[in-house]
């Protein structure tokens, strides 16, 4: 979740009223392209092999070997969940918007079966879940929760101006909410998730959410971490959000670093270069002292930058000293 452009246009468009918004539901072709995709297609898929697929909805890119980022570029999360293939078992980490069909989708990137892990349970990441059977979870309540279903946070990612392109054929806006799920089996900091010749190392980084993991391919240098870092306006605003465990969770990342070739995080690009890590590490600490350069977004949020990071914060946020 991270555009500041879309999400003023959301907050204004609350007041747009419903007669607006299921005109333009009906007409998902929208003549003026929203603000923010405008700059899309994003410069960094061009370094990146593109994978052939049938839905439209989704781009998929071979970001490592045995490893694809599927990226929804028609919504204004640009969300990206990530397939990595062991020689026995997948994982597909985050699900998705349920906007368009997930499971047919990896149904033609793999035969093997496939096991859902989340890198936290906001809507924009477990969208599919419901469609697979196989579906871990951190053992925490926001986690069960959020494993309920909801409508709201769903229904605000296709109010005007947050779909970009046409919505995929058949969807029905009237009805589109996160779809409960089951939750399997939990998972554990420290536990290592056994693919076949590949092991993933789970590793607990709250902050963002109480449930928010990152993954670590030690052997293959790569780091998916989710909403904890990604490459545009980091989002800790909502009540969940810990600054205190989020900044434990980004040091112990940034003590990865050494390690890993790779950054992959759940929103607009999914590469990044691991030198990120101390860099996010000292950004977040100057919005801690109040060192950032803060700004309002609206009477809610401000955008507070350092180091060419940007945080989404809530407008009297606690934990954050202030002049
Ligand atoms: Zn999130």
């Amino acid at each position: 979740m991270l555009h500041v452009v879309a999400l003023s246009m959301a907050f204004l468009c609350a007041l747009c009223g419903s007669a607006l918004s299921s005109s333009l539901f009906a007409a998902p072709q929208q003549t003026e392209k929203p603000a923010w995709c405008k700059p899309l297609p994003r410069p960094e898929y061009k370094s990146l092999a593109r994978i052939p697929v049938t839905d439209p909805w989704f781009e998929v890119y071979k970001v490592a070997r045995d490893t694809y980022a599927i990226y929804e570029s028609h919504q204004s999360e640009e969300t990206i969940s990530y397939l990595i293939l062991g020689e026995k078992r997948a994982l597909l980490f985050d699900t998705g918007m349920g906007i368009s069909d997930i499971k047919k989708l990896t149904a033609e990137l793999t035969k093997l079966p496939i096991t859902v892990l989340n890198s936290h349970t906001h809507d924009d990441h477990v969208g599919g879940n419901w469609q697979f059977d196989n579906v871990l979870g951190m053992g925490t309540d926001f986690t069960r929760a959020n494993a309920k279903g909801s409508r709201e946070d769903a229904r605000a990612e296709i109010a005007p101006g947050e779909i970009c392109g046409a919505l995929p054929k058949g969807f029905d806006a009237k009805s589109y909410a996160t779809k409960p799920w089951r939750i399997s089996g939990t998972i554990h900091d420290g536990e290592r998730i056994d693919l076949g010749n590949r092991t993933i190392e789970v590793l607990s980084t709250p902050g963002h959410t109480p449930d928010a993991i990152s993954l670590l391919d030690r052997a293959n240098g790569l780091l998916f971490t989710g909403d904890t870092y990604y490459p545009a306006a980091i989002w800790l605003y909502r009540p969940e959000t810990d600054f205190l465990a989020y900044e434990k969770s980004i040091q112990r990342l940034a003590a990865l670093a050494p390690q890993i070739k790779t950054v992959l995080g759940a929103h607009n690009i999914p590469v990044t270069t691991p030198s990120i890590l101390p860099t996010l590490v000292k950004a977040f600490a100057d919005v801690r002292s109040g060192k950032a350069t803060c700004k309002p977004v609206n009477d809610k949020q401000q955008l507070c930058t350092a180091y060419s990071i940007s945080f989404l914060l809530s407008a009297n946020p606690s934990g954050v000293h202030s002049h």
